[in-house]
């Protein structure tokens, strides 16, 4: 009799603590969608003001009419490159909250791969020619026309990618090059021949947030944000990302990335959900 009263009591309590359990998931749930919808909220209401401020300052600094002195347009460049630093990390912010949230939506495209390169070389030619390194582009005769993937994320990707490699290379190559890993396999990498990464921080990097140098007084800007995203990505794509890197010798980033259909879109993302 004893027994049996002490065990309707443990069951009792364990009800009450499931209860609460779910009261605080749900409390949880809720407060993550507030943030969600926060931060898309800010992120607009930031871009706007944002934009007049990019756009006009753009118009200053080609200071067409030679109404600035040196000097200002000078200044009226450094508004412009600041502006477009802080476009780039809210873009950062509010696409790491929404793949937090599972919202990340992804649009498959027949994507022309004869095209990557023209698109990369366009934006990164001028930080090779300042930085005086080459920018080599290769791609392998045997690749198909096109590839079903999202053009647009793989395109963040690669930026991601290939602006990590020119920030932290000061002498040498970068060097972007797109070949087949089987039937249905692309494989793409970037290569540079930077400061590279020690062995205990490869895999940090890739959380949120983390650098090699983390320190406010560090030489590289940045917020850790490129690469937890970049891989994100990738996984959403439904591929994967390999690093080889040794210090002082530089960095080899590598994607597979799968050729998508929709139903196999739908498959990945079915089984990340769970
Ligand atoms: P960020 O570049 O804004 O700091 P990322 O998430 O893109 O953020 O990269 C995280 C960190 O990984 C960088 O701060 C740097 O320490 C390291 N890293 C990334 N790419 C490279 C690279 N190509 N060479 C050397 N270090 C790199």
């Amino acid at each position: 009799e004893e027994q049996y009263l002490v065990a309707e009591q443990k069951t009792k309590e364990l009800e009450k603590a499931k209860e609460e359990l779910e009261d605080y998931s749900e409390q949880l749930q809720k407060s993550s969608q507030y943030k969600t919808n926060f931060l898309a909220n800010m992120s607009h209401e930031l871009r706007t003001p944002l934009n007049s401020i990019l756009i006009l300052s753009q118009l200053l600094a080609e200071n067409e009419n030679q109404t600035l002195n040196d000097d200002e347009e000078g200044y009226a460049k450094v508004i412009h490159t600041s502006g477009t630093d802080l476009l780039k990390l809210i873009d950062d912010i509010l696409d790491l909250s929404k793949i937090e949230a599972g919202k990340v939506v992804l649009t498959i495209d027949e994507v022309n791969l004869t095209e990557i390169p023209e698109m990369m070389k366009l934006t990164f030619n001028p930080v090779a020619e300042k930085k005086e390194l080459a920018f080599i582009v290769d791609m392998a005769d045997n690749l198909p026309d096109v590839w079903y993937t999202d053009g647009q994320r793989l395109q963040q990707i690669l930026k991601n990618l290939l602006s990590n490699a020119f920030k932290f290379t000061e002498k040498g190559s970068v060097h972007l090059q797109i070949e087949r890993a089987g039937d249905e396999t692309l494989a793409i990498s970037v290569t540079d021949t930077g400061i590279g990464i020690p062995m205990d921080k490869q895999k940090l990097i890739f959380e949120a947030f983390q650098q090699v140098d983390g320190n406010t007084n560090r030489l590289y800007g940045g917020t850790g944000l490129g690469l937890s995203i970049t891989s994100e990505f990738v996984k959403l794509l439904g591929g994967y990302i390999k690093l080889n890197s040794s210090v002082g010798r530089g960095s080899c980033f590598t994607i597979y990335l799968p050729e998508l259909s929709q139903e196999r879109l739908d498959t990945i993302q079915l089984a990340m959900q769970e």
